[in-house]
C-alpha cells in the first residue's frame, strides 16, 4: 500500500513542504473540477465528507519517515483535503509526530460548513482558493459539485477569518476567463482581509494557458493597498531535492494547484 505521505516538495507558497494526502484515492477526488486543474478532470466528484484514510494508517506512515527537515506538513494531495472527515484529528496527529507547523491547501468549497471551519482553525496556515467574484464565473472556472453558491463560500471564508488566529492566505488563480474581474476580486480580498494574497496562474501543464508575467503584473497592481500580495512569477522556487526519496516516501509528479 502506498504511503499517504510524500515529498518533501518545494512549494512557492510554503517553502519545503512534506505533503500528506488524506484522500489517497486512485484518481482525483474533489468537490471542484477546475478548468485549469493540473490533475486533469475530476474522476471522483464528491460533495460530502467521509473518512478515506484511518488515523492508524496515517500514524504508521508518519512514524516510518526518515529524519528530515521541512517548513510545513501540508495537507493537500490529489483532491480536496477538507473532504476527509478526520482532517482535524489528522492535523493534530501530524503535529504531534512531526513537531512542525501544519498547513492546509483548500479550495474553500466547504467553508460554509461550521465543522470544517473548526477543523481548519487547527492549522497554522490555511491557503484558501477563491477564483471568482460572481456565481457565473465560479460555475465556469471551478465547476463545483458542492451545493453551496459562491456567496455562501465567501461568507464561510469571512466567518473563518473572523475567528482564525493562524495565517490565512487567499489564493486566486487567474486565467483568461477571470482576467477581467480584477477590481471585483480585489474588493472581495479587501472584505475578507487575509494575511496574504497569492496571485497565481497555471504554470504547470494543464488544459488552459497561463497568463504571461506582464498580465500578472497588471493584476497585482489592482491589489495595491492590500498588504502582502505575492505572485507565482515573483516567488523564488527553492531548489530542494527530496530527502531519502528511495525510502518509503513517494514523490508525486504533480500536486494540486
Ligand atoms: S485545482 Fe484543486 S480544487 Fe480545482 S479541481 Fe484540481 S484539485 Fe480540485
Amino acid at each position: 500500500m502506498d504511503s499517504v505521505v510524500y515529498g518533501p516538495v518545494p512549494s512557492w507558497r510554503l517553502g519545503r513542504s512534506l505533503g500528506i494526502d488524506l484522500l489517497s484515492t486512485k484518481g482525483k477526488t474533489c468537490s471542484f473540477d477546475c478548468l485549469y486543474c493540473q490533475l486533469g478532470r475530476t474522476t471522483h466528484p464528491l460533495a460530502e465528507r467521509r473518512e478515506f484514510v484511518p488515523l492508524a494508517r496515517l500514524t504508521a506512515d508518519l512514524d516510518r519517515i526518515p529524519p528530515m527537515e521541512a517548513d510545513y506538513a501540508t495537507f493537500s494531495g490529489v483532491g480536496e483535503p477538507t473532504l476527509a472527515s478526520n482532517l482535524g484529528p489528522a492535523m493534530e496527529t501530524a503535529r504531534r509526530i512531526l513537531g512542525w507547523p501544519v498547513a492546509v491547501l483548500t479550495n474553500s468549497s466547504l467553508m460554509p460548513d461550521e465543522g470544517v471551519r473548526q477543523e481548519l482553525a487547527l492549522a497554522d496556515v490555511v491557503v484558501a482558493k477563491l477564483d471568482a467574484p460572481s456565481e457565473d464565473v465560479f460555475q465556469m472556472i471551478n465547476r463545483p459539485t458542492t451545493p453551496y453558491p459562491l456567496h455562501e463560500v465567501v461568507e464561510g471564508i469571512r466567518l473563518f477569518r473572523s475567528h482564525y488566529r493562524g495565517k490565512l492566505a487567499l489564493q486566486m488563480m487567474f486565467i483568461k476567463e477571470n482576467k477581467g474581474c480584477v477590481a471585483q476580486m480585489a474588493r472581495l480580498a479587501t472584505e475578507l482581509s487575509p494575511d496574504e494574497v497569492q496571485i497565481n496562474t497555471p504554470l504547470r501543464e494543464c488544459a488552459v494557458d497561463p497568463l504571461p508575467p506582464e498580465d500578472i503584473a497588471v493584476i497585482k497592481d489592482g491589489f495595491k493597498g492590500l498588504g502582502v500580495v505575492v505572485t507565482v512569477y515573483e516567488a523564488r522556487r527553492p531548489r530542494i531535492a527530496p530527502v531519502n526519496a528511495k525510502e518509503t516516501l513517494r514523490r508525486r509528479p504533480k500536486e494540486r494547484s
